[in-house]
């Protein structure tokens, strides 16, 4: 079968043949419907060697929905032909965070790889193979193009916004970034909450794809956002900053915007840093949470809001072929929503 690997650290990743891989005992094997690709992506291809702590070779694909196509022979075979998306956060199932379902915080999984496509191989293949069923969620109406940016640009957003939904209501926020996953975090916080909120995007086509998805007002920068936010009729400062950004222009933008009692949700890795002290820069009563993609249980209800035609991924498709052109379009910035890639 044909897979997009990275081969070494700081290059694009390599499409090459490789030998499908077949399931034993608590494993499936997926044919991949439909794989999204990431910003996350293209900052481990840039990685340096010793950054993350697993290594290459492996197949890339951390986003994925794919049909069962072999179990191994502890899985009930009624699983063949069932249409599923991955929960790619591969933690071990039974430390204390695993078994509150909190498996985004696996215990085990700090110093190795991530799960699916993050130090194992993923899914930018034509097969991918998942150690257990527990990582899958049934998608079974959902189109896999539509199915596989939820597993990660929506359970992240959905992990990084839920939790301060009620914080948000009859509140200002802020929404910075409206890549693949700003465009879904955007639809949750309109659809679940009657928050103002306001999307900042340095690229003009993701400001017209906020309008389009509900934004009250956008803007090409945190302060600019703050301004428009204020204008909207709720009073000065932003209460809830959801930055899916996270590069120092956006984070060092932060203090000055941020209302008394305000929260700052940092998802994006841009290499920004915020200073947390008490009585300096930040108002009182601030938090600062760093949430790290989601759990089996958000997925579900990601899954969920997209059934319910809540929430949509917009996508833009490539064959497996052409998946160093939609990497190149992603790091470019050619990209609304999520790029998609269909072996
Ligand atoms: P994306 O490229 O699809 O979207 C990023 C958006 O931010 C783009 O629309 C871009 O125009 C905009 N942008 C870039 N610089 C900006 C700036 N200075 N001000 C305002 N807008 C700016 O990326 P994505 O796949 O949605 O990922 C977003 C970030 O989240 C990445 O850093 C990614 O690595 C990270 N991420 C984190 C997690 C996590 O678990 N915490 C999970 C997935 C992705
Ligand atoms: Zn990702
Ligand atoms: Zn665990």
């Amino acid at each position: 079968m044909r897979a997009a690997r990275l081969t070494s650290w700081g290059s694009p990743p390599e499409l090459v043949e490789v030998d499908r891989p077949v399931p034993t005992g608590s494993q499936v094997l997926l044919r991949v419907d439909a794989a999204g690709l990431c910003q996350s992506d293209l900052h481990v291809m840039d990685a340096l060697p010793g950054q993350l702590p697993y290594e290459p070779p492996f197949t890339l694909g951390h986003e994925v929905a794919g049909t069962v196509a072999a179990v191994g022979d502890g899985v009930d075979p009624r699983r063949l032909g069932d249409r599923v998306v991955v929960h790619g956060v591969w933690g071990c199932g039974d430390c204390r965070n695993c078994v509150r379902g909190r498996e985004s915080y696996c215990l085990r999984l700090p110093g190795g790889p991530v799960g699916c496509g993050l130090g194992l191989d993923g899914g930018l293949a034509e097969y991918v193979l998942v150690p257990e069923e527990r990582f899958l969620v049934d998608s079974p109406s959902l189109p896999a193009i539509e199915a596989a940016p939820l597993t990660d640009a929506g359970l992240t957003a959905f992990h990084a916004v839920d939790r301060h939904l009620r914080l948000a209501e009859g509140g200002t926020v802020l929404l910075i970034g409206v890549g693949g996953l700003g465009h879904l975090a955007l639809q949750m916080l309109r659809a679940q909450s009657v928050a103002l909120v306001v999307a900042v995007d340095t690229r003009p086509a993701a400001r017209d794809l906020a309008l389009r998805l509900g934004a009250h007002a956008v803007a090409d920068s945190v302060a600019a956002g703050a301004e428009r936010l204020a204008g909207l009729g709720r009073g000065p400062g932003v209460d809830l900053v959801i930055d899916f950004v996270g590069a120092p222009s956006t984070t060092s933008a932060v203090p000055a915007v941020l209302a008394p009692g305000g929260r700052v949700v940092v998802v994006g890795s841009g290499g920004g840093s915020l200073e947390a002290a008490k009585g300096r820069t930040l108002p009182n009563g601030w938090s600062f949470t760093a949430p790290f993609w989601g759990h089996r249980a958000d997925l579900e209800a990601v899954v969920g809001l997209a059934e319910a035609g809540t929430i949509s991924s917009s996508t833009r498709t490539y064959p497996l072929e052409r998946v160093g052109q939609a990497f190149d379009d992603l790091r470019s910035g050619r990209i609304d929503g999520r790029a998609v890639v269909v072996p």
